[in-house]
């Protein structure tokens, strides 16, 4: 083996990293791309010494779930590369605190460990008081000690959450998540992915899970948004310490959709007193977007390096199969049968997501509840044709903009960064214009989905479309072109 090594072109690496790249070759070949990138990309050999190639992975979660779930596929492969007589030894980096097992580190704090915590100065006063007597927004009536209602919605579970390569990842974090929250290395934990892919979906599935697995843990599932309006409220009324130790109280705390925090430079701020104090005290927040952290432009980036903590796990639009398998499952679940072919037709013209999957679903069965007639492809086929112009309504935002981008060829940051580039203006002027006749969001809502322009700013842009329109004929052929676009993309 060691010979095969010397004539690889890996030569001028280490012996302990050309070893291991030759082991990453073959575990390449021998699980799926994405457990690939999750689980040996992250992994670093740093020795080879008698046989014993050491790897150094990211944390003891991290050395858990490789020995538990690919303890096998390890042996043979070493065994392979280094001969029978080759070992895995593991060094542990340290980042959460909850992983401060002395006996399993075996280096030293990673940089990016917590003592970075420490020199970030938290503007606001973090003392907690009698946590009793801070007032408590979810508090349910009648009880005397802090109970919070944890605003959950019961029909979200895991065991009704369709497992796919779309979701793999994101869905096994979660899961181990909600049978030991705060003490895993998925902290935070992030989902990510665009709209209607079921990411509060799984975020409230942890949730549920948690309280039944653990009672005596607080769990708290807020949007933003709702975030935001609380905190608003509270500094009005002078009251944004009371805010802060009240989520402070949370054991199990479930942001959703953190991109509608991008604009609110404030909440940001609350909100990272909040982090820091829950992570510091080993509760589990879990957090999801529908943008990449990493794309999450106008995040302060303290946030963002915490959010790298953890996992930051996305979910993609489902694949034909998990298609099927999610319309099968609804179907189950209403105690309904559909022929197979029908349950195809809808999979594959459904591909946006699982919202619009269940909508094409409902609409369906609705027909043919109301019409008393058998679920079949003709009734499918009529239906889809009208849920078509159903869905070409419920355009948003987030949409218009990628697909404007895309026209344009322009990254989707750079839509929304504020430059005065002429192709940026004239993007951004389009997008506003297209929102505006597309969505039923409000001029001020639009504005701030490009990073905090005023209403005037587009009702401005609105106008100069409309003008150029009158004026400029082939500016009106490529506004009429992305309307057209638009209209196909939301059938
Ligand atoms: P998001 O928060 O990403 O916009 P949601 O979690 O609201 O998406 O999901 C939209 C709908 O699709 C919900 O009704 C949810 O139950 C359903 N859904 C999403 N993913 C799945 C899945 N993997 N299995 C079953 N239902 C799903
Ligand atoms: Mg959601």
């Amino acid at each position: 083996m060691k010979s095969e090594s010397s004539i690889n072109p890996a030569d001028t690496l280490q012996d302990w990293e050309a070893a291991w790249k030759r082991c990453l070759d073959i575990i390449r070949d021998n699980v799926p791309q994405r457990t690939f990138q999750t689980w040996f990309e992250p992994i670093q050999a740093v020795a080879l010494e008698a046989n014993v190639l050491t790897l150094q992975v990211p944390s003891q979660f991290f050395y858990e779930w490789l020995e538990e779930h690919y303890v096998e596929l390890l042996g043979k492969t070493i065994r392979r590369v280094m001969g029978r007589e080759g070992k895995i030894e593991y060094r542990i980096m340290m980042e959460g605190r909850s992983h401060q097992n002395p006996a399993s580190v075996k280096v030293p704090a990673s940089t990016h460990s917590r003592v970075a915590l420490e020199s970030n100065a938290i503007e606001l006063p973090l003392s907690m008081k009698d946590p009793f007597a801070i007032k408590n927004p979810y508090s349910i009536p009648g009880l005397k000690r802090v109970a919070i209602d944890p605003q959950l919605n019961a029909s979200y579970t895991f065991d009704n959450f369709v497992e796919g390569d779309c979701n793999r990842v994101a869905r096994s974090a979660g899961a181990h998540v909600a049978q030991k929250p705060g003490t895993t290395a998925f902290n935070p934990l992030v989902i990510f992915g665009s709209v209607g892919c079921g990411k509060t979906h799984l975020a409230q599935a942890i949730g549920n899970e948690v309280r039944q697995k653990h009672p005596r843990k607080s769990v708290l599932y807020v949007s933003a948004e709702k975030f935001i309006n609380q905190f608003i409220d509270h500094s009005r009324n002078n009251e944004v310490n009371d805010f802060i130790h009240f989520y402070q109280l949370i054991d199990v705390l479930i942001v959703d959709d953190i991109q509608f925090m991008v604009p609110a430079a404030k909440t940001q701020d609350v909100f990272f007193a909040i982090f820091n104090h829950l992570h510091q005290s080993g509760k589990q927040i879990i957090l999801t977007s529908d943008t990449a952290p990493k794309d999450l432009e106008g995040m302060q980036e303290r946030l963002l390096s915490r959010f790298r903590w953890g996992l930051n796990a996305d979910i993609q639009t489902p694949e034909f199969e998990t298609r099927q398998a999610i319309l099968r499952l609804k179907m189950q679940h209403e105690g309904l049968e559909m022929p197979q072919e029908v349950i195809e037709y809808i999979a594959y013209n459904v591909q946006t997501n699982v919202r619009e999957l269940e909508g094409a679903l409902i609409a369906i069965l609705a027909q043919s509840t109301l019409n008393k007639k058998e679920i079949d492809i003709e009734l499918a086929k009529r239906v889809m044709k009208n849920f078509v112009k159903t869905a070409a309504r419920e355009m948003t935002i987030e949409n218009i903009q990628k697909l404007v981008c895309n026209y344009f060829n322009l990254p989707y940051d750079r839509l929304l960064a504020k430059t005065r580039r002429r192709e940026v203006v004239q993007a951004r002027q389009i997008t506003m214009f297209l929102a505006k006749k597309f969505t039923k969001s409000s001029l001020k809502n639009i504005g701030q989905h490009f990073g905090g322009f005023d209403h005037t700013t587009v009702i401005h842009s609105c106008q100069t479309v409309e003008n150029l329109m009158d004026t400029d004929a082939s500016y009106k052929d490529q506004v009429q072109e992305i309307t057209h676009k638009l209209q196909l993309a939301s059938i």
